[in-house]
């Protein structure tokens, strides 16, 4: 069997479906190729913050390229009312807007400051009476941030929904078969179907790695050159139980001590994923030094909030990006054009919708479709997908997978010493 298609995508986290849905929309046939489950790398581990620039501000670094990401809320909540293109308006939004506190040091007293003089749309203040009770403790002055904050999982399945006739899943343990020309160029691609019982031959124009980590092998399979891709690392923390809805970040200088959001899982209790500098820092540590650095900072973090009853789990993930100087952060979305395939990372979720846009743009400067536009070609956009053949389910996320959950101790260290 083969497919004629002009673009084949890998990897279906929020970077190649969101690609997939804009280059559809612009009129280019695609199929979207997925070896786990969707969003299975970062997206569904992601804390769904559509970030308006927050983190650059506060290191005072807001340069051109970063100033793009104070857009990001603005554009996503255009879509997820449904105003603009593509209507997200199924998109769970877990709070419209994330808090914005500190603990009591000098340094997260200026990290305030720094927080309401770089954004755009200033942090406003909570007063009093509309304080959550799980913030009425904390130092200064809670400020309100106008950024979103979204299920990752509903995302990824709203565009599965939309797109499903171009989904599919391929086996993991087989790698894709490509055939290049003699310039590099892909001409065909045989993928193999999770069962391992049928294979399919696509012949694409293009080629987009929106794979994620996954990136590294499929450049390699392509003998693309190496080290264009970087990694960075985070140790999460989740808690569940009794716990009530908060999404935010509480600030210590230049950095997030801890960013905080909220979900509720099958079982109906509310869990928390926790990342920030405790994240970060978690790299180095084993999951009982986290747990246990993480239980004595969210007390500090959230003064007089009781959190006895709760269990705790840590997660690791790795951030993957285009490879910056430095192994810095990258400020922007990146894409990478090699003969005619394109290697693409969007640095946030929230910058996806900049990345499909770039991605639109490199394809259709492409020579396959320079001279003539995608519509006026009058292909199928839809292109016929084998009868049977899988569509990819959206991954589970963290706290689903995760069965080592410990209790809450108000005194970790020495729960550690005694054991
Ligand atoms: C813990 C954490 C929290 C984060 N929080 C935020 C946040 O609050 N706000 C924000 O803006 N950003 C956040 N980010 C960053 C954001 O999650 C990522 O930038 C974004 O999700 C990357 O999306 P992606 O589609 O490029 O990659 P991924 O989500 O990793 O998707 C890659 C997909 O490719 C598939 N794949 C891999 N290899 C292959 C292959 N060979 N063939 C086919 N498919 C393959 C994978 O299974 C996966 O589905 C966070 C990241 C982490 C790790």
């Amino acid at each position: 069997m083969q497919l004629c298609t002009d673009v084949v995508i890998f990897g279906g986290g929020v970077a190649g479906l969101w690609a997939l849905d804009q280059l559809t929309e612009a009129g280019y046939s695609a199929v979207l190729l997925e070896s786990r489950g969707l969003g299975a790398g970062q997206s569904i581990a992601a804390q769904g913050i559509i970030h308006g620039g927050l983190k650059y501000s506060l290191q005072g670094m807001l340069t051109a390229s970063a100033a793009e990401i104070r857009e990001m809320p603005h554009l996503w909540k255009s879509c997820l009312e449904g105003r603009q293109l593509p209507d997200l308006s199924a998109v769970k939004v877990r709070s419209p807007f994330c808090y914005l506190w500190r603990t009591d040091s000098m340094r997260s007293r200026l990290g305030m400051v720094g927080a309401r003089i770089g954004l755009r749309v200033a942090p406003q203040s909570v007063s009093p009476a509309e304080l959550p009770d799980v913030l009425r403790q904390c130092p200064g002055s809670v400020a309100r941030l106008a950024e979103p904050v979204i299920d990752p999982g509903s995302l990824l399945e709203t565009f599965r929904q939309r797109h499903q006739s171009r989904l599919l899943q391929i086996s993991p343990d087989v790698a894709p078969e490509f055939e290049l020309n003699g310039t590099g160029d892909v001409r065909s691609i045989r993928i193999t179907s999770p069962d391992e019982r049928q294979t399919l031959r696509l012949l694409p124009q293009m080629t987009v790695l929106t794979a994620g980590a996954g990136n590294a092998g499929l450049r390699s399979l392509l003998r693309l050159p190496g080290q264009k891709m970087q990694t960075r690392p985070l140790h999460m923390v989740l808690v569940r139980g009794d716990l009530p809805e908060l999404n935010g970040h509480c600030v210590d200088g230049a950095r997030t001590r801890a960013t905080i959001t909220a979900d509720v899982d099958q079982a109906g209790r509310r869990v928390w994923q926790v990342g920030g500098q405790l994240a970060e820092e978690g790299v180095q540590q084993t999951p009982e030094q986290l747990l246990s650095h993480a239980m004595q900072e969210l007390q500090e973090v959230l003064p007089g909030f009781d959190l006895s009853g709760t269990e705790w789990a840590t997660y690791r993930v790795d951030r993957a990006e285009q490879a910056t100087r430095g192994g810095l952060r990258p400020e922007s979305p990146g894409v990478l054009t090699e003969g005619n395939v394109l290697s693409c990372w969007p640095a946030k979720l929230a910058l996806a919708p900049q990345l499909a846009t770039m991605i639109v743009q490199a394809v259709g400067q492409h020579a396959a479709f320079r001279t003539t536009a995608p519509l006026a070609r009058g292909l199928a956009q839809t292109p016929a997908t084998p009868e049977g053949w899988p569509v990819p389910d959206v991954a589970a996320p963290p706290w689903e997978r995760n069965q080592d959950w410990v209790p809450f101790s108000s005194r970790p260290g020495e729960r550690r010493a005694a054991a």
